[in-house]
């Protein structure tokens, strides 16, 4: 299984990281991607990376409730300097339940356009948050031709992730499915060929509001296989490959 979205630097896997990965290549993680935030967890992921080459990879972007294109703009700088330890943009996109003005709304629009055409120029995948806005941020990946997208955590209509799944887009799904009735609806009704696992770890987890941990994505993959009525290998087969796709593993 590959955790295509979660956040290994966390603070809350200071004390026994080393155990949690573990934990996870036990249970059939083969790879984590995690996503950075800013250039401290950034150079964090990077030395956890040094430690486990070839099981975790990164993804970086700068925290998406910072509204500052001077920052964003840097920060892609940063990118760029260390462009081979990176296989992906993100998490970028709309929080729509953070940011209520019309005017933040506007300048995170903005943001996200930006990372859409940074990830292009550079043919990364995306790694999409959209929270109370999965229409509109389907709408402008649309809009702007974002090629490879992962819509993490998506917590919008079924209808609008269909319009998602017609343009190419994957959508990972977090342990978290097993409390959502949601996520239940989009593992019912998207087709397992644009279905990944993620995560979202030290968030997202099976029982809210305790830390969640990469080993868990066996859970979404035993929910998705439930629901959809078939052996969780066949989740698991399809979900990794799907990943390996995506992020161009081997
Ligand atoms: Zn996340």
């Amino acid at each position: 299984m590959i955790d295509v979205h979660c956040h290994i630097d966390a603070k809350e896997f200071d004390s026994n990281r080393d155990e949690i990965i573990s934990n996870a290549v036990k249970v059939g993680v083969t790879k984590i991607v995690s996503s950075a935030l800013n250039i401290d967890s950034l150079e964090k992921t990077f030395l956890i990376m040094e430690k486990y080459p070839s099981l975790i990879f990164c993804t970086a972007s700068l925290d998406y409730t910072i509204l500052d294109l001077d920052k964003v703009n840097e920060f892609m700088m940063e990118i760029r300097r260390r462009i081979n330890k990176i296989i992906g943009i993100g998490e970028v996109g709309l929080d729509y339940f953070i940011f209520i003005k019309e005017e933040e709304k506007k300048k995170q629009e903005t943001i996200f356009k930006n990372w859409i055409s940074f990830s292009n120029e550079l043919n990364m995948p995306i790694v999409v948050h959209s929270r109370s806005a999965g229409k509109y941020a389907i709408k402008i990946l649309t809009e702007e031709g974002a090629k490879r997208v992962i819509m993490h955590a998506f917590d919008g209509s079924v209808g609008y992730a269909i319009e998602g799944v017609k343009k190419g887009f994957y959508f990972s799904i977090p342990p978290s499915i097993v409390r959502s009735e949601q996520k239940q609806k989009m593992a019912k009704h998207l087709p397992l060929d644009k279905i990944l696992l993620e995560s979202d770890a030290p968030v997202l987890g099976p029982t809210k509001d305790i830390i969640n941990t990469p080993s868990n994505i066996v859970i979404s993959a035993a929910k998705i296989a439930e629901i959809k009525k078939i052996p969780i290998n066949e989740v698991i087969n399809a979900t990794t490959k799907n990943a390996q796709e995506i992020f161009n593993f081997k």
